[in-house]
């Protein structure tokens, strides 16, 4: 028996001018995520796609593989039948191994003359030794689509995640902190079909120290969303020399501000449009609209705030969704866990400007720039 996954794709931008484009990305997602399984083909029919496997694959393991990428609507599995309806039969009986009561649905995309959708339901409902019940009202069907040929027998239909294929967007530079937020945010901006270029900024000795702790960890969780992420690590370190000495109430929003600006930089070498971050409003003392206004002021990259209207409940139900919270929750020398006692909650572009030039904020980050490593 041939095993198939039928891959159904988002409606919305089938309609639009770059459908073909959106087409073309998912399949390169699809195969890029597959890459190291065994399967014979992936192809494109008409407004689906159908990857064809032989007898023995994992075909659980695939689909669940599938079912993560950005960009499709649902999957289900099935096989080939002849245009014959004994065979559509035996088929279904093989797919339907856990004998669920299933309702039939029978679609013909080529009018053959041998039978019509009716005479396939008959052919179900007279069969004998079906082995599985009927039912109209079941939630579980057993899809016939006929094609010229040959006919598609399939079940079991997997809600997909949707959204835009990763890179139909452009890129982004996610900061992606240690926390729990940043990583549901780069979820979100993958889904809605930004790739990901990940900046983190450190407190280790070194960049190679940082690339052994969770960080690479919470990406790779995250790369089951869109394999072909990259990945920056910046010290903190010079950052944290030059505001020694500065009221310590402003050290957040500088150090947001310092973030935004390498993250900015960053997105110009990379083509990046965009910059992503985990924050929602009023969750922390840096995240009053005042502070984030001071930290974006001089910034002319698009920020985007995928989280902005989550509360921590769904933020945490989220990680936990993707995987991320486990490793968010791991004991981890964040820069912003230096706790800051009565941080300040308004404070003002002009001053803010004026402390960041005060206290040679540019010159640290340019050399903060030069110690970045791509991992
Ligand atoms: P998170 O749970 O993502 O750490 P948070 O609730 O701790 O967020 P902040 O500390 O204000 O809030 O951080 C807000 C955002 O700033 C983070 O979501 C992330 O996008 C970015 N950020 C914070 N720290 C870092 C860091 N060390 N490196 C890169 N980005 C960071
Ligand atoms: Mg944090």
């Amino acid at each position: 028996m041939e095993n198939m996954i039928i891959i159904r794709f988002g409606e919305l931008w089938l309609k639009g001018a770059n459908r073909d484009q959106f087409v073309d990305r998912l399949m390169l997602n699809i195969k890029a995520a597959l890459k190291g399984e065994e399967y014979s083909e992936l192809k494109n029919e008409y407004d689906r796609f159908v990857l064809y496997a032989s007898k023995g694959t994992d075909m659980k393991g695939i689909e669940a593989k599938i079912s993560k990428i950005p960009g499709i609507s649902n999957i289900a599995h099935g096989t080939i039948a002849k245009n014959d309806i004994n065979d559509m039969i035996g088929k279904a009986k093989l797919l339907n191994a856990e004998k669920k009561s299933v309702r039939i649905e029978a679609h013909r995309s080529y009018k053959t003359d041998a039978f019509t959708s009716r005479d396939i339901i008959s052919g179900f409902i007279n069969a004998k030794d079906l082995g599985f019940g009927l039912d109209m009202k079941s939630s579980d069907r057993i899809y016939i689509s006929v094609a010229k040929g040959r006919s598609f027998v399939y079940m079991d239909k997997v809600k997909g995640i949707g959204g835009l294929p990763v890179g139909a967007s452009g890129k982004a530079v996610v900061l992606l902190s240690g926390g729990i937020d940043s990583p549901v945010a780069s979820y979100y901006a993958m889904k809605r079909g930004l790739q990901p270029i990940y900046l983190h900024v450190h407190t280790f000795p070194s960049n190679k120290a940082a690339m052994q702790s969770k960080m690479p960890k919470i990406i790779s969780m995250l790369s089951q969303f869109s394999p072909q992420s990259r990945s920056y690590y910046a010290p903190a370190h010079i950052f944290q020399s030059a505001v020694a000495g500065m009221p310590t109430k402003y050290e957040l929003v500088l150090f947001k501000k310092f973030m935004y600006r390498l993250a900015e930089r960053i997105a110009k070498d990379e083509g990046a449009k965009a910059i992503v971050t985990g924050e929602s409003l009023g969750q922390v003392a840096s995240q009053t609209v005042e502070n984030l206004s001071a930290s974006q002021h001089g910034i002319s990259t698009l920020i985007v705030r995928p989280l902005i209207g989550m509360n921590k409940e769904e933020i945490i139900g989220k990680a936990k969704e993707i995987g991320t919270y486990d490793l968010s929750i791991q004991e981890y020398r964040d820069v912003c866990s230096i706790k800051i006692r009565n941080p300040a909650t308004k404070t003002k572009p002009p001053m803010m400007e004026r402390l960041y030039g005060e206290y040679g904020l540019q010159d640290a980050l340019d050399r903060t720039y030069e110690k970045t490593s791509q991992a």
